[in-house]
């Protein structure tokens, strides 16, 4: 029986379980009273995960047919199988993650995706269920049919995508602290505590999926200060452990966005500039507004002087 790469994580289950237990366990121990699980946000985590992998199996359906048609008409290599065509797939694929995890902070559509995984105060193992269901529409497949072109087969583009997401749940925790030469290889929990904070130098930095050295390359990268313990969340607090609240808050807001927009360009820019577009363009109409109002006190003031 050939093993369908599509059930991965829940394949993985009883080890990410396990993990967590450990975690607790150890927690409880090295840390007792610092409350890094709760049952709320637990149970949220969980239900996020469960949504995300029922609407992962929809988003399949649509996304193999599409990465297939691309394979058979526009692939440029064809590969032997052997570990040259793994690497390659590999190395391809979590730098197309990286791009996807950056766009995701940096375009305010991916992000109404994204900030379910950010929307928790709280890190630990199970902080990596929070996915999101959104995600096929958004668009986050479309950015593997790269792969496609490069050769590789909708199943392996699966495998790998899921192979990626999989090693990603190690690096949410804190129970493990800076791991020495691996820093400048792999995505750490060290590397990535600083992703999940809000503290303004870390915000919006270390977005690697497995390798490290696309943030190095790309300037993303920021250390693990010991003397600045990461703040966990996100700017605006979602003050709530409804899963749907987490998974739709966002595109709620966007769309209310849009709405009050006067023009097709600051419409476009409520659903695909970065996520603060909005408050920075308030804030400038508010500023306009102000000073329009003071420079017309001071032309009245000067013709009631001129007048007297
Ligand atoms: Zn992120
Ligand atoms: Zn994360």
């Amino acid at each position: 029986m050939q093993f369908d790469a599509e059930w991965l994580l829940l394949a993985l289950a009883p080890v990410f379980l396990a993990c967590i237990g450990w975690e607790v366990w150890h927690l409880a121990r090295t840390r007792p009273g610092a409350a890094l699980y709760s049952w709320p946000d637990t149970l949220c985590n969980a239900a996020l995960a469960l949504m995300h992998q029922g609407a992962d199996k929809l988003a399949w359906l649509v996304a193999i047919p599409v990465y297939a048609w691309v394979y058979h008409h526009w692939r440029i290599v064809n590969w032997q199988p052997g570990w040259a065509a793994w690497l390659t797939l590999f190395v391809a694929q979590d730098l197309l993650y990286y791009v996807f995890h950056r766009a995701s902070h940096r375009v305010r559509w991916l992000w109404a995706a994204h900030v379910v995984h950010h929307s928790s105060g709280r890190l630990n193992l199970s902080t990596a269920f929070r996915q999101s269901l959104m995600y096929p529409v958004a668009g986050m497949w479309v950015f593997w049919i790269p792969l496609a072109v490069l050769g590789f087969t909708p199943m392996q583009i699966v495998g790998i995508v899921l192979v990626n997401l999989a090693f990603q749940f190690f690096v949410h925790t804190q129970a493990i602290g800076k791991l020495g030469w691996l820093e400048y290889v792999i995505n750490t929990p060290s590397m990535h505590r600083v992703h999940h904070a809000r503290n303004e130098r870390y915000i919006d930095r270390n977005y690697a999926g497995v390798l490290a050295i696309w943030d190095r390359l790309f300037g993303s990268y920021v250390e693990e200060d010991a003397h600045e313990p990461p703040v966990y969340g996100i700017v605006k607090p979602l003050d709530s452990y409804n899963p749907l609240k987490a998974s739709f808050h966002e595109w709620i807001a966007m769309a209310r966005d849009c709405a009050r927009m006067t023009d097709s360009r600051t419409r476009l820019a409520a659903l695909f500039a970065p996520p603060d577009w909005c408050a920075r363009h308030d804030a400038l109409a508010m500023q306009r507004a102000t000073d329009s109002a003071v420079t017309e006190n001071n032309t009245e003031g000067d013709l009631g002087s001129r007048k007297t």
